[in-house]
């Protein structure tokens, strides 16, 4: 097993040489580790970390964020509706925000709870039929929606770019589309393409297995 801490202080040493001016926030998505894995890195002092799952994030971090208030999670998989409550009580940040539905939960949960959460608008930036995320040509009128009818925080778009593609082209036109819109947040770049998406503006990149190992 690599060394957590060694992998994690050697991206972001990287990520400090490729945005020496702009800060880069890692989410370290910790998606099917133990917490047991995951602790070296809390104990470390980072804060931000990722998981795809409702239940399996409830699972693990459910105790330890009531002890610990300073840690972040982010949801950064596809929502069901019928999740979308229990995200709202676990999650601090959504980054899969994309549709009229999900947006009118969180705004009830809001409404009805002591929390604000901070989101990402999912864009389906390659066009696919398969994936998630808000066409290019509805976003203008979802983001109205979600800001002005359901007063949700939206820090920015977040996208995942198609498979086996150069991923650079997606991500200069997230990120003009994100700049357009006048946000300072932005979701995007993996482990494979984490530097990419640096050097086209992004602000939060999730990151898995080149912290954490390869998932099996
Ligand atoms: C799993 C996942 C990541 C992290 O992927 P790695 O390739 O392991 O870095 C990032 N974003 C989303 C949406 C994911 O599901």
């Amino acid at each position: 097993m690599a060394n957590i801490i060694e992998s994690f202080n050697k991206i972001n040493s990287n990520i400090k040489k490729l945005s020496p001016n702009r800060a880069v926030n890692i989410v370290a998505v910790s998606k099917t580790f133990s917490l047991e894995h995951i602790m070296p890195l809390i104990n470390f002092g980072h804060q931000h970390f990722g998981e795809n799952k409702v239940q399996e994030a409830s699972a693990k971090w459910k105790l330890l964020k009531n002890e610990r208030k300073d840690l972040k999670l982010h949801m950064v998989g596809k929502l069901q509706s019928n999740k979308a409550k229990s995200a709202a009580e676990l999650f601090d940040y959504i980054h899969s925000l994309d549709n009229q539905k999900l947006a009118d939960i969180f705004s009830k949960f809001e409404r009805e709870n002591d929390k604000k959460l901070k989101y990402f608008i999912q864009v389906n930036i390659g066009n696919e039929i398969q994936k998630s995320g808000v066409p290019i040509n509805e976003i203008d009128g979802f983001y109205t929606y979600c800001t002005k009818e359901k007063n949700l925080n939206i820090l920015g778009l977040m996208a995942i770019p198609p498979n086996d593609q150069n991923p650079k082209k997606y991500f200069k036109t997230l990120s003009d589309l994100n700049a357009s819109l006048g946000f300072k947040e932005l979701s995007m770049g993996m482990s494979a393409d984490y530097e990419d998406a640096i050097n086209l503006n992004a602000t939060f990149v999730r990151i898995g297995s080149s912290i954490f190992g390869s998932r099996s």
